[in-house]
């Protein structure tokens, strides 16, 4: 009979291995299968403490004991060795399914070793405690290696994009991806530090450029319960470099910020940093111009019950913030006028209505107080206007003007409408004036000499209790990133080794296109749906509901409600079913404000506020006609962007959340399986492992590696490429190693280019 240690030694990869003799040693390690049948469960890994007469006892992962009797030696199989002490790139593991991926990130992050590869993708764990690794001396450590060469590192994702982008010519992109509290931002941040360091002079841009992130954070972050710095809008960072390879300035592309939040906040939760810091941040005279108080005396800022936040120090991001703003070329007036409106929205935030009834109409009226008078004052409008604006509204009937009273309700709901629209176009504006002091326009765009590396870091897919509008957006967004990531990593792949000849046995994967597809890209889609109701006169959320449903219920990807009363669909992602309320899905896709307010921007005499508004103002009344709706905005920026990672070599960053607590050193089991299952990471590393991440054509190699080989000429002076292309990968990288020969091009895996570079390193 075979024992565990046996197993270990004849099965090389196994996953299946036959029923296990209970008659083990001590210390041999296993994977112990509970049998729970939970969809997030995997086996676990153990280590055996003790065999007595026919039972064995083991220590699980998570210090709990078991005791396995003889009748339940199918629940333990033993481990493969690369398991036992992890490795630190996971196309190694021998036990290649989900419980060898687990158990390997998790021995790895008790030892604090966050970042893990599969192939060139890197999962990085969120450690939630500063680690040490991340200095100058660690910058110089990775700079200029290969991956593999060093240890896991997202400094050596950093170090690969640059180099790659002038080695190959050839604009690189890197895909953050992960949930909200992963890790996607500061992951960014690192990527974009390193960048930084080895790239520069220390130059007048550069330090533009890092100083973008403390102002975007103020305004477009935020605590929420899963992240203290939660970001509430996507964006992509494209940094350029000269040809020389120093900073020469950067572009930032913001996405969907969340507006809601300016006005209600979940519990926990708080509204957008900036608000707190200026309130703590501010002298007595600044405040009292802007008649402010403390946090604790707006609504805007407690609706969630929380004006602190833990660890962060408000007071002095605000002088960050400040610092910064002067760095980006901010005037003194530009910030009085961003200071002016964030005091007016917090004014306008503290108003209170009283309902009245007028001609038998629900009417209400803003309770006099002095929160109105200084919003008026603020934004340089008229008292009354304002008040009419807030409580009334003008109607155009047969060509007369009617003005027809609010419900409270209504007035409520168009007060909000204002202060998110100030503060939505207060956002665009800043990451457009950010723009304008980093973004240099290449001087002869038709010679472009310049190169570009591109961070996206954008929300995960989001599923909460209630969805809607946003999270419809947010997790479309997702699909297509996961739909470029499977073209890349699988689709194109594969593709290319039936192509070139290249003996290949072809691996399943989950292709997200069909799901893709329903949402945003064949006829009638979900997307266009919506939108053509928003436009619809007469249209409805429910009467969307019945075009979805009447569309798509035969779909698989399309859950219809269960009944007429219900007012959600439901739609099968690749991470997971996610049911989307459909109530106010019109109104935030339209996201238009009523002409009266429109009226009143225009009646400002304040300029800034004009500015922010300038597009609506000029498109007077039409406005709520005219301007294009938030998911015909949202999916031509998606289209642009995934046309722009399109054209760059892509290195993908998987984030992973390891608790819900934003604790270090704890790792909780079934959240990560959901998450790297999400991620199709059992699928890239059968790929990654199987396949040949990194090619050459034939010219491209030779001219590149003949150095390694005396007397080899050049491409072009070569009559049998192929065959020296052979003759150099056989003498450097053996006859027999795992590396093929194509039509045009020679495939090769991760590590042999790694030797290939080393080699040509040492030879040039
Ligand atoms: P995401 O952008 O994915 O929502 P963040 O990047 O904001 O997540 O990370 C959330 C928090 O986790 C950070 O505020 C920080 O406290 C912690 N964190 C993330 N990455 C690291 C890291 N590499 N080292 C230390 N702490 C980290
Ligand atoms: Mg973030």
């Amino acid at each position: 009979m075979l024992t565990a240690r046996d197993a270990n030694r004849s099965h090389g990869h196994s996953t299946a291995v036959a029923p296990v003799n209970v008659d083990m040693f001590l210390g041999d390690y296993v994977w112990l299968d509970l049998k729970t049948g939970r969809e997030f469960v995997v086996p676990i890994g153990a280590v055996v403490k003790l065999c007595d007469s026919g039972q064995i006892q083991v220590l699980d992962d998570e210090g709990s004991e078991h005791w396995i009797s003889p009748q339940n030696a199918t629940n333990i199989k033993p481990m493969h060795p690369t398991s036992i002490h992890g490795v630190e790139d996971m196309i190694r593991l021998g036990d290649l399914n989900e419980a060898g991926i687990l158990r390997n990130l998790l021995i790895r992050y008790r030892e604090k070793l966050i970042y893990t590869y599969t192939g060139s993708i890197l999962v990085a764990v969120n450690p939630y405690q500063v680690l040490p690794i991340y200095t100058a001396d660690q910058i110089r450590l990775y700079t200029n290696k290969k991956i593999g060469e060093m240890p896991p590192h997202i400094f050596a994702i950093a170090d690969n994009c640059y180099f790659n982008m002038q080695r190959n010519n050839r604009d690189q992109c890197c895909i953050i991806s992960g949930e909200s509290g992963a890790g996607k931002t500061e992951s960014t941040k690192l990527i974009l530090q390193f960048l930084a360091a080895i790239s520069g002079q220390h130059s007048w841009i550069e330090q533009q450029v890092l100083e973008a992130n403390p102002i975007l954070e103020a305004f477009g972050n935020a605590k929420t319960i899963r992240n203290d710095n939660s970001s509430r809008f996507g964006k992509y960072i494209d940094i350029h470099f000269n040809k020389r390879g120093a900073i020469e300035g950067a572009k930032i592309e913001q996405y969907l910020l969340e507006k809601s939040r300016v006005c209600r906040q979940a519990h926990d939760e708080r509204n957008y940093h900036i608000f707190y810091c200026m309130l703590k941040g501010m002298t007595q005279d600044e405040k009292k111009k802007l008649a402010l108080g403390k946090a604790t005396d707006y609504t805007y800022l407690t609706i969630g019950g929380c004006t602190t936040c833990d660890g962060r120090d408000d007071m002095k991001e605000y002088s960050n913030i400040r610092s910064a703003m002067k760095v980006l070329m901010f005037t003194d007036t530009e910030n009085t006028e961003i200071s002016k409106l964030l005091a007016a929205i917090l004014h306008m935030g503290n108003l209170r209505y009283e309902a009245r009834t007028y001609d038998n109409l629900d009417a209400c009226e803003v309770v006099r107080s002095p929160h109105l008078t200084t919003a008026s004052t603020l934004l340089e409008v008229d008292g009354k206007d304002l008040m009419n604006c807030l409580t009334s509204r003008t109607l155009i009937t047969r060509g007369e003007t009617v003005s027809t009273p609010l419900s409270m309700e209504q007035a409520l709901d168009v007060r909000d409408a204002f202060v998110k629209g100030i503060y939505g176009r207060l956002f665009v504006w800043i990451v457009g004036k950010i723009n304008a002091a980093i973004y240099k326009p290449p001087p002869n765009p038709s010679k472009a000499v310049r190169r570009s590396i591109g961070l996206l870091d954008i929300f995960g897919f989001e599923n909460f209790t209630i969805n809607s509008f946003e999270q419809l957006c947010i997790n479309f967004a997702n699909e297509n990133l996961q739909q470029f990531f499977v073209r890349h990593v699988f689709k194109l792949e594969q593709e290319e080794y039936n192509l070139e000849n290249i003996n290949w046995q072809h691996i399943e994967f989950t292709d997200n296109q069909d799901a893709l597809d329903m949402i945003a890209i064949k006829p009638m889609n979900i997307i266009s749906l919506i939108d053509e109701e928003s436009k619809f006169p007469k249209g409805t959320d429910n009467t969307m509901l019945n075009k979805l449903n009447s569309q798509h219920r035969l779909n698989t990807y399309y859950i219809p409600p269960k009944n007429t009363y219900e007012t959600q669909f439901g739609v099968q992602h690749f991470a997971g079913v996610v049911y989307y309320e459909t109530k106010g899905f019109l109104e935030k896709n339209r996201d238009t404000l009523y002409g009266d307010i429109i009226q009143l921007v225009h009646s400002s005499k304040n300029k800034f506020i004009k500015q922010i508004f300038q597009a609506d103002v000029a498109m007077g009344a039409e406005t709520r006609k005219r301007s294009p709706t938030l998911s015909s905005q949202f999916k031509r920026s998606l289209e642009l962007l995934m046309r722009t990672l399109g054209v760059c070599q892509p290195f993908f960053v998987r984030c992973i959340k390891p608790n819900e607590y934003k604790k270090p050193m704890l790792f909780d089991r079934e959240l990560c399986v959901r998450q790297l299952r999400y991620s199709g990471m059992m699928e890239t590393i059968r790929i990654r492992r199987a396949g040949y991440p990194i090619r050459y054509t034939f010219v491209e190699f030779v001219d590149r590696y003949r150095v390694l080989m005396p007397g080899v000429k050049p491409a072009y002076k070569q009559e049998d490429l192929r065959g020296t292309c052979q003759r150099i990968a056989e003498a450097v990288l053996g006859r027999d190693d795992d590396w093929q020969m194509g039509k045009t091009k020679i495939f090769l895996k991760d590590h042999h280019d790694m030797l290939l570079e080393i080699e040509r390193d040492k030879a040039i």
